[in-house]
């Protein structure tokens, strides 16, 4: 249960507030502001600034505070990225929930968290005000933040747009979450990288090569774990690799 609420006007003072103990970032509130037993200070995002979107270069800059919808409508979001969106979460959610939030609270399940897995997206986390010495920020890959979540203050995400990207799942139901979802992601150097998702607590990447040359194998061998009560290791082997084909024929 949240019982205190605070809404800060600068970083500065967010990051004050943050280094309290039992203080959360507040996004969307989607998941945060559900009952618990537990009470928790929050300290709401909305007015730093946050929610913008804009390309540098050869990338989408994406405020933490951006909502899911935001991205989805952006020029900039490739086409197979808004699919990835549409399966995270109905729209009424969508509206509400921001592209840090998901990603914190994400598992494996997640077709988003999958997707910037792929992507290499990059994660800006501030630890406190900044200091004489300038800001205390840190860059996470994705795929270093996910096993660890440390904790912070995400600002900004950025990803790749120099790139081609394809995801491709299954799921009982056109809707649903899937059981596994594959998202490949190829540089114009011919980087290759795949993750997969619908199976444990974060999504995995399964290569990062320099070519595609061995992909498939790479997807099914990723997986030969993967027993849940959602599916068999082997159904994700053989589906993760079919996957891994289809992404590669969509680029
Ligand atoms: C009824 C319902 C049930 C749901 N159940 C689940 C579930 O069981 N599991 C699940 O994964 N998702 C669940 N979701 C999905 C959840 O809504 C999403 O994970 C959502 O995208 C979270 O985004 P948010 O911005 O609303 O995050 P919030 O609810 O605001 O925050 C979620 C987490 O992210 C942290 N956070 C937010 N912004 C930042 C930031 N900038 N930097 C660092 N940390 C930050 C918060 O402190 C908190 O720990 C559910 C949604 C609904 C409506």
């Amino acid at each position: 249960m949240i019982t205190t609420y605070h809404r800060p006007q600068t970083l500065d003072e967010a990051l004050t507030l943050l280094s309290q103990p039992n203080t959360f970032p507040l996004g969307g509130g989607t998941l945060l502001s559900h009952p618990t037993v537990d009470s928790v200070s929050v300290v709401d995002l909305q007015h730093l600034g946050l929610d913008t979107l804009r390309v540098k270069g050869n990338e989408l800059e994406i405020g933490a505070t951006c909502t899911l919808q935001s991205l989805l409508e952006s020029e900039h979001c490739p086409e197979a990225l808004r699919s990835a969106i549409k399966l995270e979460a109905p729209i009424n959610i969508r509206n509400m929930a921001t592209i840090a939030g998901t990603l914190v609270a994400s598992d494996g399940r997640s077709p988003f968290a999958t997707a910037l897995l792929s992507m290499d997206a990059k994660l800006s986390i501030d630890r406190g005000p900044k200091t004489v010495d300038g800001p205390s920020s840190t860059v996470y890959g994705l795929g270093d933040f996910l096993p660890l979540r440390p904790r912070g203050l995400i600002t900004l995400i950025t990803l790749p747009l120099n790139t081609k990207f394809a995801f491709e799942f299954v799921s009982r139901t056109p809707a649903d979450k899937p059981i596994i979802c594959a998202a490949l992601t190829q540089w114009n150097s011919g980087r290759t990288r795949l993750a997969l998702g619908g199976y444990d607590k974060s999504p995995m990447l399964a290569m990062d090569g320099t070519e595609a040359e061995g992909l498939e194998s790479a997807a099914r061998n990723a997986y030969h774990e993967a027993t849940d009560e959602w599916a068999s290791a082997e159904y994700r082997m053989d589906v993760a690799s079919v996957l891994a084909k289809r992404c590669l024929e969509a680029l």
